[in-house]
């Protein structure tokens, strides 16, 4: 099947828009995947929906296909994990009710931030925060930019490492959902559960086999093999594990919006040779959920 075209992708599955951390509308994160020679885009913003409709409304008129997904907060063996889900029916009740939950858990650890910022003379972080996110979500990205443009900090980096990374005076703990909730609430609204970015997350070689394993267990297919923050070593080397443990690979740039560092829209590196692409899933080819 072709599914890319030099080094543009035609499928870019993990993207944002500012009904979570992205700075771009549905609309215009739909426009700028079609210019880029996007074909097939989900949308996963993180822990809501509320950008599907808009986005499914202007992939129609631009004849692209818009995957239905979400990023979903995970909290395990003491480690925040993000769990895509893909091709989700976002009217699923049980899904829906997850994801509201997890933004109170938002709000809730938002505050604590903003207390926590307060004690060491930034005032008013939370509420500052805020109006930066609009109402949607509340993410630590909106702390970010809350703190550089009001000079309290150089960028984004210096952000999360002194100020919102675990160690930073500023840090707060999300309580989010367990992995196997996170999971059965994809898998009970029809979607495929896949671990973004796995390179990421600071696990062992130990812990990363014990997360593959269980994660498989309960039911999630796939891996992110290409992610917009995956070097080339690591496409490679989280290939060979989708291989090893029978996963489906998945393909995401983490846009979220021309001001982020991060890969572009369909700027990817192709899924390396010997991969079972995840849109299989759903496009027919394979059944996701053997017997
Ligand atoms: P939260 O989900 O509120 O904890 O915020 C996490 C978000 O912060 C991620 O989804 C990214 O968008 C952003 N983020 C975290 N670390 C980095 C980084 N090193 N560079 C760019 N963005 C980051
Ligand atoms: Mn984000
Ligand atoms: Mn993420
Ligand atoms: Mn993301």
């Amino acid at each position: 099947m072709l599914h890319q075209l030099g080094q543009i992708l035609y499928y870019d599955l993990h993207s944002h828009t500012y009904y979570s951390d992205g700075t771009l509308s549905p609309t215009e994160l739909v426009q700028r995947a079609h210019t880029n020679g996007v074909k097939v885009l989900a949308l996963t913003d993180h822990d809501v929906t509320h950008g599907l409709a808009e986005a499914t409304t202007a992939a129609v008129g631009l004849g692209l296909t818009l995957i239905p997904g979400a990023e979903i907060s995970v909290t395990w063996e003491g480690q925040t994990l993000h769990i895509v889900a893909l091709n989700i029916d976002p009217e699923n009740r049980v899904l829906q009710a997850g994801l509201a939950n997890l933004r109170d858990a938002r709000v809730a650890r938002a505050q604590e931030i903003g207390r926590k910022l307060e004690k060491k003379g930034i005032a008013n972080a939370y509420a500052g925060a805020q109006a930066y996110a609009r109402g949607a979500i509340i993410s630590r990205t909106h702390f970010v930019h809350f703190l550089v443009d009001n000079g309290h900090a150089r960028d984004l980096k210096q952000v999360f490492k002194a100020f919102l990374n675990k160690g930073g005076f500023g840090y707060a703990p999300g309580h989010w959902a367990s992995l196997e909730e996170a999971v059965c609430w994809i898998k009970g609204a029809g979607g495929c559960a896949v671990i973004a970015h796995p390179a990421r997350y600071k696990l062992g070689a130990a812990k990363l086999r014990r997360l593959l394993n269980e994660f498989k267990e309960i039911g999630g297919v796939g891996l992110e093999v290409v992610a917009g923050s995956h070097s080339p070593d690591d496409c490679f080397r989280f290939a060979r594990l989708t291989q090893e443990f029978g996963f489906f690979a998945s393909v995401g740039s983490d846009y979220h919006g021309p001001i982020h560092a991060w890969t572009d829209l369909g700027r990817l590196l192709p899924l390396p040779d010997g991969c079972r692409p995840i849109w299989q899933a759903w496009e027919g080819a394979t059944s996701i959920y053997p017997n």
